[in-house]
């Protein structure tokens, strides 16, 4: 796999410094581990100082509900993997999506959202719709339904790509040429890929967010959120919507995702080649009808999502050969390796069949979803084939 360098402010840089010592020169007591500074508050030596800091909220370290010094650091690599000037992190990534959401959009203003996004982010759409008279026009996740969809009201585009259900990409670089052309904002939703095999800022994305609870913390064992962007959209996000709403990150979680950050790339490098192993295996199948893994060179999918993706995340679907939730039951329970559980993102290798959820459409009661880990592929392929045996 490529080795590849990000310029921060003029300069090149590592994935390796970013994630091993970028800001980490000046560490009390020449600890080798960052410290977790566990306080609420700072305080000052003088008036002059303290009045200094009060009067410029954005970076002075004075209150834990706006910056503290563990969390400033993972928010500084994190902006830089992703290119970004600056970033922020949050108390879950739905906190990342609606802050970010809010800070752009005033009531009756419209928003074009992908209809395959994160569940909730459409529902948070629908619900400042209901209460705030917000449009929303929800469209498939094509470059050219989303660029139809804007009228003389757009004030933002939300996307995901790839989608987190069915994995699809979409042209990132054609939807942000007219935004910025029309002076309309745009988010996206990189979880899937991770800060390594996406950066969205370079293709021309506003605002990128995250679920930090998936790969970036990577242990699924802390919730949290990142919004990374340029500088003056993340005053704004922090002034405004951050600091008024306060979904803070403790110190404690902002440190294990500090943890979690050193193994990123070779977690993720280690997802893509276990996914690799199993979608092939899946794509040979006979009992399954479709696959859905973007960063498999066989997908039809393959050229657009190499176009602005490095590799590929453990997360894919597939369906099966039957529309029986009878069969689709027989199958999850018949997997082993695979436990059935929602979210994704950390070792674990884990399955969630669609029709398991309440609003599942008829088309889709075949369709299952999995999380590959970083384990052994091998036994991941044999316990899906002696699952499909069963069917
Ligand atoms: C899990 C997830 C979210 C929500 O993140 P939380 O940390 O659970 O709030 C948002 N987007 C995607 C793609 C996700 O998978």
């Amino acid at each position: 796999m490529v080795r590849y360098t990000i310029s921060t402010g003029g300069f090149l840089m590592n994935i390796d410094d970013i994630l091993f010592s970028y800001g980490e020169e000046d560490v009390p007591f020449k600890a080798l581990s960052f410290p977790i500074f566990e306080t609420t508050n700072f305080y000052f030596d003088s008036f002059d100082e303290m009045s200094k800091a009060l009067r410029n909220g954005d970076y002075e370290y004075v209150y834990n509900r706006g910056s503290n010094p563990t969390t400033r650091l993972v928010e500084r690599k994190l902006a830089t993997l992703e290119r970004c000037e600056d970033a922020r992190l949050v108390s879950s990534g739905m906190s990342a999506i609606s802050l970010s959401i809010l800070h752009f959009l005033n009531s009756e203003d419209h928003v074009v959202c992908v209809d395959e996004a994160y569940s909730w982010a459409k529902r948070f759409f629908n619900y400042l719709s209901r209460k705030f008279g917000i449009q929303v026009t929800f469209v498939p996740p094509d470059a050219d339904r989303v660029l139809e969809a804007i009228t003389k009201k757009t004030k933002l585009i939300y996307l995901e790509s790839p989608t987190s259900m069915r994995m699809r990409v979409i042209d990132i670089r054609k939807v942000t040429k007219v935004a910025k052309e029309l002076g309309i904002k745009t988010i996206i939703d990189n979880t899937w890929a991770s800060p390594i095999f996406q950066n969205p800022k370079i293709l021309g994305v506003d605002v990128v967010v995250h679920s930090a609870t998936k790969y970036i913390s990577g242990h699924g064992d802390v919730m949290a959120g990142v919004i990374a962007g340029d500088k003056e959209d993340m005053i704004g996000i922090f002034q405004e919507e951050f600091k008024n709403i306060g979904p803070v990150l403790s110190p404690i979680e902002s440190w294990l995702i500090l943890r979690g950050l050193r193994t990123l790339e070779i977690r993720m490098k280690k997802h893509y080649e276990n996914a690799l192993v199993v979608s092939d295996f899946l794509m040979d199948h006979p009992k399954i009808l479709e696959v859905n893994y973007p960063m498999n060179p066989r997908s039809l999918q393959y050229e657009l999502a190499s176009s602005q993706m490095s590799g590929g995340s453990g997360l894919m679907s597939f369906r099966l050969k039957t529309e029986s939730v009878e069969k689709v039951k027989e199958f999850v329970e018949s997997l082993k390796v695979f436990r059935m559980a929602v979210s994704w993102g950390s070792h674990e290798n884990l399955v969630v069949p669609r029709v398991a959820y309440g609003d599942c459409p008829k088309e889709d009661v075949n369709l299952i979803r999995i999380h590959v880990g970083i384990g052994n592929p091998e036994k991941l392929v044999e316990d899906l084939d002696r699952a499909l045996k069963k069917i």
